[in-house]
């Protein structure tokens, strides 16, 4: 008995058959009934449609049926519609590399046609009735219909069992086929969307506004927190929403890219959007996003992929670069705007700026507790508020401010001990009047609670500051700021401040010396088992020098010597601001708590700490009047 397979003679080289290249093609186009939803939209948006329905049985396993009210396709071009590489796309390269449809490769309804009973009706503006092709018979007869097409595909792989055995169960599949159609509607909240399973309507998208369309898809909760997007780049335009840290996810579940209104999933584009939130957001945290990317179509290769789910860029490095610059800069929005928007009359702008008032409307007032972030959503005409205005609102008290950045600045000074304010505005209400400032965003420090909140009192009602957080992140911001202009200024102690270190730590401590300079922080060997540090960052006049030697040298021990800084920025400054943060418990004066609140006001992206957590929240008036039950 031989158990040897014998080899199979050779056979010529032969064309596959035409029945089996669909096949082959069909694999790469149609995984599972979601793909058929896919490719039956795109077709229907393609031919300029306003209304497409899509009704399913089995999750679209046992049939799918998409109708649309575009153009339709004349009855002797029925039977091309179904052939392989046949389109009426794109006639030549030229056109390919301009291509501004969804499809172009006519290969769709082949491969679908290929591994399932498909049917296509439809009627053209002058014909007087539908014709029906069956594409397994050849079939043509007249049908009845309007102007549009419906195809049916029933009986997804029925000719290939294995491929069926891999489907999920029906209701998994109808979750992915909705999920096909949510990224449509996303794309097109011109076009009117319907999906039926089984004879119930389970979605239904009506035709809206951008703004309405992406409320109705992903709910209010996504348009709370989330800020707009706005950005042109040569040629390049960027515009939709990124979700604050606050409102990201544990999955990838909320991430929308389209680009030129093709929904992809690309590597370079998850990227880019994900090194925006590099500062704000924890590693494993999942943002959430819609974006759309507008490009001139010869800048992007859209034909890489079967299913065009991924692309090329001519110039990748200008895309994740816009990309990343875009969204950082809709996270980086002043989180005050919003707060500094009157509720009542009470913040006129002073006459000789000029600035328009805020005329936000408080519509997040309806939820308790809702954050810094999240408001300066919920109230869109303050978003688009230019920075400007804002920081000419602000003018008036320049000088108070400017006093502290310098007060600040000085070394041993991070955190301001005692703030002295100005003779010319001695008479600031800060610490006299009982009224609240309403220029001022965050407020009026007026108390500290549990040695780890303030409680500051602004226009709108009740302000709590997590006073750590917030100053964490005031600290990595100023650290980010200096370290990008090489002067993060160290300051030589008096007496070196020496420690018994392990023998990792003075390895490190040799081999990342530069690193270390770089930082502020001289630390080296001083006889076996120590090492002593001799200087200090400037800017971290508060943080134990010694637990922050041993901090940054763990952290350093986690990466070669080379380029460190470039690569490990994030983590070397967040634990450098842990340390030069002021701890809980420590008792501030009114001063020191109205100078955080100040310097959070001037601090890009101050709404949330290092790690994504909320460092303010407003308790509005009404709010609080709600939980007294005032009014009613
Ligand atoms: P592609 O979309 O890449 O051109 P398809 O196989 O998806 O290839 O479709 C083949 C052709 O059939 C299209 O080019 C189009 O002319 C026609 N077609 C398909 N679906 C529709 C539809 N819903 N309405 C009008 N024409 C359609
Ligand atoms: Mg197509």
């Amino acid at each position: 008995m031989s158990a040897l397979p014998q080899p199979s003679p050779r056979r010529p080289i032969r064309e596959l058959p035409d029945e089996l290249i669909s096949q082959i093609a069909a694999g790469e186009v149609v995984e599972r009934p979601a793909s058929v939803v896919r490719e039956l939209v795109d077709n229907a948006l393609d031919a300029g449609a306003t209304e497409i329905t899509v009704r399913l049985v089995a999750g679209g396993v046992r049939a799918i049926l998409v109708e649309d009210d575009g153009i339709g396709i004349p009855a002797d071009e029925l039977p091309m519609a179904l052939k392989r590489h046949a389109t009426s796309k794109i006639a030549s390269l030229a056109e390919l590399e301009a291509v501004s449809t969804m499809g172009f490769r006519g290969e769709a309804l082949a491969a679908i046609a290929s591994v399932a009973e498909v049917a296509v009706l439809s009627r053209t503006a002058g014909a007087d009735h539908a014709w029906r092709l069956d594409a397994r018979s050849g079939e043509l007869a007249p049908a009845a219909r309007g102007v549009g097409t419906s195809v049916e595909v029933r009986e997804l792989f029925f000719s290939t069992p294995a491929r069926r055995k891999f489907l999920k169960t029906d209701a998994t599949e109808l979750a992915h086929c909705i999920e096909a159609v949510r990224r449509h509607a996303l794309a097109r909240p011109d076009v009117a969307f319907a999906v039926w399973h089984e004879g119930r309507l389970v979605e239904q998208w009506r035709r809206a506004s951008f703004e309405q369309r992406v409320r109705d898809v992903l709910g209010a909760d996504f348009m709370e927190g989330a800020r707009e997007v706005q950005a042109r780049v040569g040629p390049l335009a960027l515009s939709g929403y990124a979700g604050v840290p606050e409102a990201a996810r544990s999955r990838a579940d909320q991430q929308y890219f389209y680009v030129n209104g093709r929904y992809v999933r690309d590597k370079l584009l998850a990227h880019g959007v994900r090194a925006a939130y590099e500062d704000v957001l924890h590693g494993a945290r999942q943002p959430v996003y819609l974006l759309r990317l507008d490009i001139a179509p010869d800048r992007v290769d859209v034909n890489v992929h079967p299913t065009k789910i991924e692309v090329r860029f001519r110039d990748a490095r200008e895309v994740h670069q816009a990309v990343r610059h875009a969204v950082e800069a809709a996270l980086a929005q002043p989180h005050t705007q919003a707060a500094a928007a009157p509720a009542g009359p009470v913040a006129q702008p002073t006459a000789s700026t000029g600035a328009q008032p805020a005329t936000a409307t408080q519509t997040g007032t309806e939820t308790a507790w809702v954050s810094g972030g999240g408001r300066s959503f919920s109230a869109p005409p303050v978003v688009r508020e230019p920075v400007a205005a804002f920081g000419a609102q602000l003018q008036g008290r320049l000088a108070w401010q400017e006093a502290l950045a310098l007060h600040a600045a000085e070394p041993g000074a991070a955190w301001p001990r005692r703030l002295e304010v100005p003779a010319a505005q001695a008479d600031t209400p800060c610490a006299a009047a009982d009224e609240p400032r309403p220029d001022w965003p965050l407020g009026r420090a007026i108390a500290q609670l549990g040695g780890v909140y303030i409680l500051a009192e602004n226009a709108h009602g009740l302000v709590i500051v997590d006073m750590h957080a917030a100053h964490e992140r005031i600290v990595y911001e100023r650290l980010k700021r200096l370290l990008a202009e090489q002067r993060i200024e160290a300051q030589p102690l008096l007496i070196p401040a020496t420690f018994a270190a392990t023998p990792a730590e003075i390895a490190t401590a040799e081999s990342a010396r530069e690193a270390l300079l770089t930082l502020g922080l001289d630390v080296s060997p001083l006889g076996p088992g120590t090492l002593a540090v001799r200087s200090r960052p400037a800017a971290l006049a508060q943080a134990d020098v010694v637990e922050l030697a041993r901090s940054v040298l763990a952290e350093l021990a986690h990466y070669d010597a080379s380029h460190v800084i470039e690569r490990a920025q994030h983590e070397l400054l967040a634990t450098m601001a842990c340390h030069g943060a002021v701890r809980a418990h420590r008792r501030l004066t009114l001063e020191e708590m109205n100078a955080l609140l100040r310097e959070m006001e001037r601090t890009e992206r101050a709404d949330q700490c290092n790690h994504g957590r909320p460092t303010w929240r407003q308790l509005t008036l009404k709010e609080l009047d709600g939980l007294f039950l005032r009014g009613r």
